[in-house]
């Protein structure tokens, strides 16, 4: 099954809660948060539901994120309910130490955990909350029930550059492999400008030299390798985006399919599927609209002149679909 683009359905990312507790200020810089209604969340049966329906029409992995996965109960048991060839969870780690053996032994295969700064007070101003030590038990916790796992970077000039090297030999040290992203223009990201991202050719500059490795396939992160060995991660979705590429869906916790970062409008399967829709009638639906997919956000962003924040703070308090949070990052 294949999109306008020739790119087939591969991938899903799951939002179970929009809500997060953090407030990291390239994703949730405002005050105060419109939330998606509570009677409105997929259940984990009915999320373990949409989900087959999608691994019908050729989903192989899956994503849990948020918002913060972790903050809501029992994700082991939606862990349980779900069969992926690839089950992976994004989280921001301040929950992780307790829950890492429970995930794993749900049958979670892996995890990849976002870590922006080492610095103690750095965190705090950047996350507004002070949770880098709970984050770092989360990240050891990782390590010992999984053996190896991720961390995400968000690098922004003027905040955390100064911070590559200590956090790739952190990364190291841990047995992770460290992506760095280009700071991304999505919607919630209102503090965004072009001055504040720092290109992946700048990062490739700073870490020093790298051989590139092969066999990206869809992945988002390009990899590269430094003469010690280490393997680290490039996702320059802002500009050298890969939507060319891209095989990836996403899916609200309260039931909205998009097909792109940044689509303005989702797909609702909520109502369907409460309305007792069979397995076979939800997967047609997901494969209708995969078919007229023609997504390339990204890559239409980067061909703007002049290039702002994509959605503007009144449109999201508008429409909360519109933020990162809620459709899953
Ligand atoms: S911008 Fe949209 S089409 Fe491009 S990689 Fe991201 S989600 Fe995929």
């Amino acid at each position: 099954m294949l999109d306008t683009l020739g790119r087939p359905l591969e991938s899903l990312r799951v939002s179970v809660t929009d809500r997060c507790n953090l407030r990291c200020a390239y994703c949730m810089p405002e005050e105060e948060y419109r939330w998606l209604p509570r009677a409105d969340l997929l259940s984990y049966e009915e999320i373990a539901r949409l989900a087959s329906a999608f691994r019908e029409v050729g989903v192989r992995r899956l994503r849990l994120t948020g918002g913060e996965p972790l903050l809501r109960r029992d994700l082991a048991h939606l862990v349980r309910l779900l069969e992926f060839e690839d089950l992976a969870l994004t989280t921001n780690g301040i929950l992780l130490a307790a829950q890492a053996r429970e995930l794993r032994e749900a049958g979670l295969h892996r995890v990849t955990v976002s870590l922006d700064t080492l610095r103690p007070e750095r965190f705090r101003e950047l996350a507004r909350r002070d949770s880098l030590e709970q984050v770092l038990e989360g990240i050891e916790a990782a390590r010992r029930e999984f053996g190896t796992l991720k961390l995400d970077t968000v690098v922004m000039r003027g905040v955390n550059e100064d911070e590559l090297e200590e956090l790739l030999s952190y990364a190291r040290s841990v047995n992770a492999e460290l992506r760095f992203i280009e700071y991304m223009d999505v919607g919630g990201a209102t503090r965004w400008s072009h001055e504040k991202v720092l290109s992946r050719s700048e990062i490739l500059e700073r870490v020093g030299p790298a051989e590139p490795l092969a066999g990206r396939g869809s992945a988002p992160a390009e990899r590269f390798q430094l003469p010690d060995g280490q393997v680290f991660g490039i996702v320059a979705s802002t500009t050298a985006p890969f939507c060319s590429d891209c095989d990836r869906a996403r899916l609200t916790a309260d039931g909205r399919l998009f097909t792109c970062l940044y689509a303005t409008r989702g797909t609702d399967l909520r109502e369907p599927l409460r309305a007792g829709e069979s397995q076979a009638e939800l997967a047609g639906r997901i494969r209708a609209v995969w078919q007229a997919r023609g997504d390339r956000g990204a890559e239409e962003r980067a061909l703007l002149r002049r290039r702002g924040s994509f959605v503007s703070l009144e449109e999201l308090r508008e429409n909360p679909h519109l933020e990162m949070h809620t459709r899953g990052g």
